[in-house]
């Protein structure tokens, strides 16, 4: 080897160790950066920090030197310990909060609804106790343009939560007859989807366009976070229950609705009524077991 060729070596290595120097110095950064990175909602400033770093610490190579004392072999190996807690800190800082590297939270999300035909809003939620098979839908659409200009609604900010709820209401993508991606709006700003880690936050702008779509189009305001179609068996079930008692207690044999409904204003109850805007119908059984219907769809 040449001496030209041994001075670069010497020079690379150093840069190297520069690098290393700046990282280990600034090992603190990342924790910094975390907190920063969740107040602007970008999950890779502990990384472009870092990149930085290493930059500056490689255009400002250590000092070189001849013989190496024991000092300075400890003083380089924590360099290198140090600058390693730093990379692994980034690397899962990186992991958690954008999931599986999240370089592809938003292009592989949007590859798996690209080709939808229908997307259905459900009213459920999604993933816990619910079955979308069997909960009413509140709203579909199968225009393509219609599926496009929602699908380009839905942008996550590399951000996670993980809440203990089912969410509400459930958004499914389906194609050719069958559901592609099953998904549920958690308070109005993330979404939990099948087959993600933790509930992808979503970007304030897309949270904001997502929830005034669905009060648009489905009447869905943020309080409204419990399926509808069981706050209507609740009010049937509580109709069914004083239609019960007033013929138990024989004082009407067979209580009509407006019988009811005057009943219950003399309790000072308010009569319940379908979120939904279903009609209610009221028959008797052969036993007398009075039952309420609910002419919406799935309200059983
Ligand atoms: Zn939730
Ligand atoms: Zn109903």
């Amino acid at each position: 080897m040449s001496e030209s060729m041994k001075g670069n070596v010497r020079r690379g290595a150093r840069r190297w160790y520069g690098a290393a120097r700046g990282l280990a110095l600034s090992f603190w950064m990342p924790f910094v950066c975390m907190a920063l990175s969740q107040a602007i909602s970008f999950p890779y400033l502990p990384l472009v920090a870092a990149i930085v770093v290493a930059l500056v610490g490689a255009w400002v190579p250590g000092r070189p030197h001849a013989g190496k004392s024991a000092w300075r072999i400890v003083r380089e190996l924590l360099a290198w310990l140090f600058a390693a807690v730093h990379f692994a800190v980034v690397v899962l800082w990186l992991y958690f909060a954008t999931g599986a590297f999240g370089f592809g939270t938003n292009p592989v999300f949007q590859a798996s609804v690209k080709d939808a035909d229908r997307i259905v809003v459900r009213d459920g939620g999604g993933l816990c106790h619910s079955d979308p098979d069997k909960e009413p839908s509140l709203l579909e659409i199968t225009n393509k343009a219609e599926i496009a200009a929602f699908n380009e609604m839905i942008e996550f900010s590399g951000r996670k939560m993980q809440c203990k709820c089912c969410g509400y209401p459930g958004i499914d993508w389906w194609r050719d007859g069958r559901r592609v991606v099953v998904s549920a709006l958690h308070h109005g700003y993330a979404l939990r989807v099948e087959g993600y880690v933790g509930d992808l936050r979503l970007s304030v702008e897309s949270s904001r366009r997502l929830q005034k779509w669905l009060e648009e189009n489905c009447g869905v305001t943020e309080g409204n976070g419990c399926p509808r179609y069981q706050d209507c068996r609740y009010g049937r079930d509580i109709i069914e229950a004083v239609a019960q008692n007033l013929v138990t207690t024989g004082v009407e044999r067979k209580p009509t609705l407006s019988d009811l409904r005057r009943e219950f204003k003399k309790i000072g109850g308010k009569f319940p009524s379908c979120p939904a805007g279903g009609k209610y119908s009221l028959t008797y059984g052969e036993d007398g077991t009075p039952t309420v219907k609910c002419s919406v769809p799935r309200h059983d």
